[in-house]
């Protein structure tokens, strides 16, 4: 369970489309680590095809969002939020508008009168 070389996170190579790591393995195949595996804290990335590992040094802060159902939780959190927002500078404005609109009908009934 000896660990083959330590590497940087930056020199791993990312497919974004399976959101896995990966980095070459003098076997020919490849150490692979998916993202969420580094965000469970995960840093040792596995040869499928022989006994080899290597440590990835990584720190929380590199790592990209994970693109699962926790952070879809996240977006519409983030979303309700911005649209309670959204609401109340509307009410606001409507308000400031009907106002101005009874003045200037007010000024106008005066004028005609
Ligand atoms: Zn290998």
């Amino acid at each position: 369970m000896s660990i083959y070389e330590e590497v940087e996170f930056e020199d791993l190579d990312y497919d974004p489309s399976t959101q896995v790591y990966t980095y070459p393995c003098p076997c020919g195949d490849k150490f692979s680590i998916s993202l969420e595996e580094l965000w469970d804290g995960e840093d040792i990335a596995t040869c499928p095809s022989c006994t080899l590992r290597i440590e990835v040094i990584y720190d929380e802060e590199d790592l990209p969002p994970l693109r699962d159902d926790d952070d879809d939780d996240q977006s519409e959190g983030e979303t309700e939020g911005g649209t309670v927002k959204k609401e109340g500078q509307g009410e606001e404005k409507e308000e400031e508008e009907v106002d101005q609109g009874l003045s200037a009908m007010t000024q106008k009934s005066l004028v005609v009168n």
